[in-house]
């Protein structure tokens, strides 16, 4: 994978870069081998492998495929997706330590309004006029609250303190390492569109790497395991 093809930007200021990664399809398949006392075998026989282990729901060797990713999100998204406990390990910047982002804001370009007869659906505004008017008040609010941050930090006041003020909109970033059983899970619940729609475009970003770098897996999951309906209309 060349440098440019190991970041894909995401929402208006973010991006998931693929920063390192271990193993790949047959990873999953010596380690399903194991069982049997054998390793590598065909090209065919090891995917119709992947495919059999997709099918019935045995996922473990999966969790011998691992990537790190770095991200850079805004913290409303991260906050969903730190929810995520098992196989997800995620190391992020400090506002005790750093004022890195701190004046970098999500500005939404895709404006929802919410669905009146179910809650987890969204009406995308087409008429410009309000999008306009919903994008100012949002940049103003941003604007606020980062003057308010400066003043606390002017007068002495330790970052950890003044980032009570930042909205949930602000960027911040993180290391994360994970598997590909757990990357697996992510991309159910969150390549989803009962997801915000905001982390299914990173949970996209991720599906993208894990395609590149472990297309028979990829292909197998989509087939047989993905419980989404993002990643299968794309
Ligand atoms: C559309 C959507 C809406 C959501 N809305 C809300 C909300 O309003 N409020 C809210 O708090 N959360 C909400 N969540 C978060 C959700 O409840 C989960 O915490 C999150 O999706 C992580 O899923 P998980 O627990 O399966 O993943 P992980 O934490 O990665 O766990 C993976 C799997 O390990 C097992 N596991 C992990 N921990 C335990 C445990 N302690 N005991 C038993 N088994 C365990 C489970 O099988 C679990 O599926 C929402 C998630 C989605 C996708």
């Amino acid at each position: 994978m060349g440098n440019s093809e190991k970041i894909l930007k995401v929402l208006d200021k973010g991006f998931v870069e693929i920063v390192d990664y271990m193993g790949g399809d047959r990873s999953a398949v010596r380690a399903a081998r194991v069982s049997h006392g054998k390793d590598i075998s065909t090209d065919e026989k090891d995917k119709r492998l992947i495919e059999h282990l997709m099918k019935n729901g045995h996922t473990s060797p999966f969790e011998h495929i691992t990537f790190t990713f770095y991200v850079k999100a805004p913290i409303f998204v991260v906050r969903q997706w730190f929810r995520h406990r098992i196989g997800m390990s995620p190391n992020e910047i400090s506002r005790r330590y750093t004022s890195k982002n701190v004046d970098e804001f999500y500005i939404p370009t895709n404006i929802r309004f919410q669905d009146t007869d179910d809650k987890q659906k969204n009406i995308v505004v087409g008429d410009e006029k309000l999008k306009k008017e919903v994008i100012e008040i949002i940049e103003e609010a941003y604007e606020k609250s980062y003057e308010a941050y400066e003043k606390l930090i002017n007068i002495g006041v330790t970052k950890e303190l003044a980032r009570i003020i930042l909205p949930v909109g602000e960027y911040t970033e993180f290391y994360l390492t994970t598997n590909a059983r757990a990357l697996m899970h992510f991309l159910d619940l969150r390549a989803s569109s009962h997801a915000q729609w905001e982390i299914q475009q990173y949970a996209i970003a991720l599906a993208y790497f894990f395609q590149k770098l472990c297309p028979w897996t990829y292909e197998a999951y989509i087939k047989y395991a993905y419980q989404g309906d993002v990643l299968d209309k794309l």
